[in-house]
């Protein structure tokens, strides 16, 4: 039977980017001198692992049944953001520039993957739509060809509703060299190319 030590490095390497060295130093540094804090860490995974679930209006990670954005009133109330992870929940929140709702995908359709428009939650999204006035869906999900068939579903699904749909635009990376992107990258940028009078008449509204 594996002893205690090999269990605790052999669960480190679950972590993404944590390969056997990596796991083995963790679970010295840790037994070494930090055992509150590794009891600490313990707690802490023991009690999220078991206490967090998903908002059930938005999809994204809370331990109450309705997260805080959603529960926020100050918030914009008639936009709706789809991202596909909670991660992207907490990306978009920390560029501080959009105040409205989000929805969480989960998945996006992948038929390859098994997963189908059935599993991305649609019904749902028409729902939030209709029973929130919701006045602008904004799609935000990484290009890829997956996310092209999720954003083709999901505009299907909303396209008997008056509600305005739009996409994160691509293009360059702030700090992205121009000779180093990609033919794609440069193609996409230059297609969702802005005017910069229009720019800077423009008030932020979402
Ligand atoms: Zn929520």
């Amino acid at each position: 039977m594996e002893d205690t030590l090999s269990r605790l490095v052999q669960s480190l390497r679950c972590l993404p980017g944590v390969g056997p060295k990596s796991a083995q130093r963790m679970a010295y540094y840790l037994l070494n001198n930090k055992r509150q804090k590794g009891l600490h860490l313990a707690a802490c995974l023991d009690e999220a692992m078991r206490r967090i679930n998903h908002c059930n209006r938005c999809n994204n990670y809370t331990d109450a049944s309705i997260c805080s954005i959603c529960q926020n009133l100050n918030r914009n109330l008639n936009t709706l953001c789809i991202v596909e992870q909670p991660s992207d929940v907490s990306a978009i929140e920390q560029s501080g520039v959009y105040t409205g709702q989000y929805f969480v995908l989960m998945n996006k359709v992948s038929p390859l993957d098994g997963v189908g428009p059935k599993d991305i939650g649609l019904e749902k999204i028409e729902e939030l739509v209709s029973t929130r006035h919701i006045n602008e869906v904004i799609i935000a999900l990484s290009p890829s060809v997956e996310s092209q068939t999720t954003i083709y579903f999901i505009q299907e699904q909303l396209k008997h509703l008056a509600v305005k749909v739009s996409q994160l635009a691509h293009g360059i990376p702030s700090g992205g060299e121009l000779e180093y992107l990609d033919s794609h990258t440069i193609g996409q940028a230059l297609k969702n190319r802005s005017d910069l009078l229009k720019q800077l008449n423009s008030t932020p509204s979402t």
